[in-house]
């Protein structure tokens, strides 16, 4: 487009990508700050809302700040100057820039976070971890011929019969539909309170993702010409092609363990790792998830995977990496919530950049954790043993 987009054209495209509906029950993705009109000509990615990142947003001039973590993930009583929180978000407020949070429907989305640190260890074959499982609907609608071409575009274009990369997606049969129409109706074929009709129909047949099935229902009564639409829906059982969480795939050539933590630290830009596995034990299939993914560790170790990447992981929890005997069934490898997710910035700043190459879209220069690892000198003395 000529001109700048508006803060909600490019939210409108982040959710056709990964649909807020798609995020995890208890998350708080979307707009958080701001007024959705305004246009943006400057924004600045972030994996975390921080005093430094808005000085940044208002250094450069941006309307917007994207990040992966929501800033307002409690209920706000005020918004106030106390407390960090609602003091940062009454500061985006005032210096008119908004705010938008890409959280777990960017880890659930294909090619999200978990893919992108996945390509990040140089893995190949990249598919989900963890497919959603009951997210899916069937949908068919019967369909009269002179409308059958229209119906099945509005489906498509309202996003039904995505499969994988495949979209409009769709199965039709022909066959013939009986109906009476009531003293009342306005039919599209025969008379009101007349005979039983007969019409030659389609039957449609589409997926539909739970998080799209409003839009996909009101585009079907918008194209359809009956006052009644008949059709069915009804949940399927498949796991979901296009969201899940985590990711899996293998290396190019399998690697000793000690390599390949050595490959984690330099491309996550990690000072130090935490792991449990055999040090001679060979890599080669491997499962990754970006930020907190120790409830996957099962998942991981079912896949057959040698080595898991992911963090926030307990101590007690690398223990479910051991079998009977205490041996390591697969590694276990923790390089630290910010270095698995941070590079979301580049993940969302190449694909915002791609579609909106009119706005300046800036990859933060600081490091947003709070955390920090100390290495001790020693110089302190040791405890007495
Ligand atoms: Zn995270």
């Amino acid at each position: 487009m000529d001109h700048s987009p508006s803060i909600a054209d490019v939210t409108t495209a982040l959710d056709a990508w990964a649909p807020p509906g798609s995020a995890q029950d208890y998350d708080n993705v979307g707009l958080q700050v701001g007024d959705a009109d305004r246009p943006v000509t400057s924004a600045v990615l972030a994996l975390d809302a921080t005093p430094e990142v808005l000085a940044e947003a208002e250094a450069s001039d941006a309307e917007l700040v994207v990040t992966h973590h929501p800033l307002l993930f409690q209920p706000l009583e005020g918004i106030t100057a106390d407390g960090y929180v609602s003091n940062l978000a009454l500061q985006f407020a005032e210096a008119g820039i908004g705010l938008y949070s890409i959280h777990t429907n960017l880890d659930a989305a294909p090619d999200g976070v978990s893919f992108a640190l996945a390509e990040r260890l140089g893995l190949t074959d990249i598919g989900f971890l963890d497919g959603f499982e009951d997210t899916l609907y069937k949908l068919a609608v019967f369909v009269p011929e002179d409308a059958f071409d229209s119906v099945r575009q509005a489906l498509a274009d309202a996003g039904a019969g995505r499969i994988g990369d495949y979209e409009a997606c769709a199965f039709a049969t022909e066959g013939t539909g009986f109906f009476k129409p009531g003293s009342h109706t306005d039919p599209h074929i025969g008379t009101a309170g007349g005979e039983v009709e007969s019409a030659a129909e389609r039957k449609v047949e589409v997926e539909v993702a739970r998080w799209n099935r409003g839009t996909v229902m009101a585009a079907l009564q918008d194209a359809h010409p009956y006052e009644e639409v008949a059709y069915d829906l009804y949940p399927v059982k498949q796991t979901n092609s296009r969201a899940g969480l985590g990711a899996l795939g293998h290396l190019e050539e399998p690697m000793p363990l000690q390599a390949f933590l050595d490959r984690v630290g330099a491309r996550l830009d990690a000072g130090s790792l935490r792991y449990a596995g055999a040090p001679d034990a060979t890599v080669e299939r491997v499962a990754v998830c970006g930020g907190a993914g120790s409830d996957f560790i099962g998942t991981a170790r079912g896949a057959g995977v040698d080595a898991y990447v992911t963090a926030d992981v307990t101590y007690h929890e690398f223990f479910e990496v051991l079998d009977a005997d205490g041996t390591p069934q697969m590694a276990l490898i923790d390089p630290g919530h910010y270095e698995t997710e941070a590079l979301t910035e580049q993940l969302l700043r190449d694909w915002l950049a791609d579609r909106f190459p009119n706005v300046a879209w800036h990859r933060t220069d600081t490091t947003t954790s709070p955390m920090r690892t100390f290495v001790p000198s020693g110089d302190e003395g040791r405890a007495n043993s």
